[in-house]
């Protein structure tokens, strides 16, 4: 699914340099050198060279400073050749992360974390979709089911994930149940579901005795166990009672990537406007 989109965006790269002489440009920041940080950047900028993005990794030292990461974000925001910004998450924890992605232009915010594109998601205005909501409903709507009006059932209310992926498919037209830690009765609530999003980070939290018979299943868990990737959802058991459910790895973390690479490219495209 996401090697026919990613071709897609590859034509589309290609024609706004053809036609308006832009090459969309990402730049990525990334501070420290956390190992899972290290392989979603690695895996970003394989991304860019797959589509013809230009792309370039800023790497600062663990112990930098706000004024230091700001500085280089203001550095991006006027360069020209840039046209997102991305600051790898989490930050170390001596840095404010609000206070980073408030610094990015929201013009440039491909992760679609400024306050304005968060705002803009709220009240239904245009503006930057968060890469894995957005992979996430591009993947629903591969199912070929028509929305409105379905039973859809967050678990997981993060501001990158779980609340995001509601108000998307609240623009839908699904009727939308937003699930956490401290939800009762859960598996009562999404055996209700006909559209169910795992977003918990906890390897297999979603058993077949969860899932109503037929529903589409998105797992956006990314869990490292025993040194191997595993989703939120009990794969082997749930795809028994699944109609539709999205692999881990291979599913919407790949799918999240070739969204940065359409928010990239799109980002571009208003410049060149
Ligand atoms: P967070 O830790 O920010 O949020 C997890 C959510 O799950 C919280 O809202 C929490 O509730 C809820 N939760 C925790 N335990 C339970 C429980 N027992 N029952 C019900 N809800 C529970 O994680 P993220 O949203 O950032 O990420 C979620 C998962 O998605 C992670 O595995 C992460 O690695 C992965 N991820 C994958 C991406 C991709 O590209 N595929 C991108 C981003 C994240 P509460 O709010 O009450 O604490």
């Amino acid at each position: 699914m996401s090697e026919c989109l990613r071709r897609e965006i590859a034509d589309q790269v290609s024609h706004l340099q053809t036609e308006k002489g832009i090459v969309p440009g990402l730049a990525v920041i990334l501070v420290g050198n956390d190992p899972a940080s290290e392989i979603y950047v690695r895996n970003k900028g394989n991304g860019c060279r797959e589509v013809g993005i230009y792309s370039e990794t800023i790497t600062l030292p663990e112990d930098t400073t706000q004024t230091a990461l700001e500085a280089e974000i203001d550095r991006l925001n006027q360069d020209q050749q840039i046209h997102g910004i991305l600051v790898q998450l989490p930050l170390p924890k001596h840095l404010d992360e609000a206070a980073a992605l408030a610094r990015i232009l929201p013009e440039k915010d491909v992760d679609g974390f400024h306050l304005l594109n968060a705002g803009k998601l709220m009240t239904g205005g245009i503006g930057v979709t968060p890469c894995t909501p957005k992979g996430a409903l591009y993947m629903i709507h591969q199912t070929g089911m028509d929305l409105s009006g379905k039973q859809a059932v967050v678990i997981g209310r993060s501001n990158i994930v779980g609340k995001p992926m509601a108000l998307l498919l609240l623009q839908e037209n699904c009727t939308v149940t937003i699930c956490h830690s401290r939800t009762k009765n859960l598996p009562e609530i999404t055996r209700q579901a006909d559209i169910l999003v795992a977003a918990v980070g906890k390897a297999g939290f979603v058993t077949p005795d969860m899932v109503k018979p037929g529903a589409i299943v998105i797992d956006v868990g990314i869990n490292r166990v025993d040194g191997k990737v595993r989703g939120d959802v009990d794969f082997d058991g749930v795809k028994e009672v699944a109609g539709w459910i999205t692999p881990v790895p291979g599913g919407v973390g790949k799918m999240t990537i070739t969204m940065l690479l359409q928010n990239t490219l799109e980002a571009a495209e208003r410049a060149g406007q």
